[in-house]
């Protein structure tokens, strides 16, 4: 997600490296970092310990007895479990040609020695933050101009009186329920039947920024038990409000984006409407 932390805390990195000392810094900066760092100092065990460690990242030594990181990064990249894990190669001697042939082997990253520690964590963010985000499809990004107020826009997405008229409803049915506790924390619930079935949209408020920023997740049981997040940035635009909902998606989800998009660009239609009639 566009939003989210290029770093989570918590995220876990392997560290290979057979100097006892270059080990220790590797994994101290990480953890002074608030990454989870696992030491390996035998290159042989390498393999079996990244599969049951399960890292978001590997940083891994090249020059190293018995076994050679170079090795290791082909081993990783062909094991079925690990070949989607970033590598982020760390070499004593940038001999001519090392860099190309580390990247030949899978390596995602590439750091000479002697290293620079801010220039370490910045391979490993950076690292990490491309794997997010091509692990992670794009979100939905709908935008929309209203003739009303900000407050009024604003007020409208968390008003429990009005807020089956428009929202999740498809217009093709009928809401036959609908509850909202709008505060941090708090859940909302709006059931619309269509068709003799019952479409159930549920979530809880992350965040309540009145009048600028509204932020809840998303659950559609019909469709899914992945949890989206939806994210309403609302501004002033001349006399009138800008509103943008940006929605997370699952790669399943991600499949039917366009008609995310379309069931979004009509909601809003549809709030816009009420807002000119002063129904919200
Ligand atoms: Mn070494």
């Amino acid at each position: 997600m566009g939003f989210s932390e290029a770093s989570r805390v918590g995220q876990k990195i392997l560290v290979v490296e057979d100097n006892e000392l270059n080990l220790k810094l590797f994994c101290d900066l990480l953890r002074a970092h608030g990454f989870e760092a696992e030491p390996v100092r035998d290159g042989r065990e390498a393999v079996a310990r990244a599969r049951a460690f399960g890292p978001d990242l590997v940083v891994m030594d090249i020059q190293m007895p018995w076994i050679s990181g170079l090795e290791l990064i082909e081993r990783m990249k062909g094991d079925e479990e690990l070949r989607k894990t970033p590598i982020m190669a760390v070499t004593a001697y940038a001999a001519k040609g090392d860099e190309e042939r580390i990247r030949a082997a899978g390596a995602e990253g590439y750091v000479s020695k002697p290293i620079s520690l801010v220039r370490f964590i910045e391979a490993v963010r950076g690292l990490l933050a491309a794997a997010a985000a091509a692990g992670e499809p794009q979100p939905v990004r709908v935008e929309r101009s209203f003739a009303a107020p900000i407050e009024r826009v604003f007020d409208a997405w968390i008003d429990p009186a009005t807020l089956g008229a428009w929202l999740f409803a498809s217009g093709q049915g009928e809401t036959v329920r609908v509850s909202a506790d709008p505060q941090v924390g708090g859940t909302y619930e709006i059931v619309e039947r269509r068709d003799g079935a019952e479409w159930v949209h549920r979530g809880t408020y992350e965040a309540i920024e009145r009048p600028t920023r509204l932020v809840f997740t998303l659950r559609v049981p019909n469709v899914s038990e992945h949890e989206s997040r939806v994210v309403v940035a609302v501004a002033p635009d001349g006399e009138g409000t800008k509103v943008a909902v940006t929605q997370s998606l699952s790669p399943e989800a991600a499949e039917d984006r366009e008609g995310i998009a379309r069931e979004w660009a009509a909601m809003l239609d549809a709030l816009a409407r009420r807002l000119e009639r002063g129904d919200t």
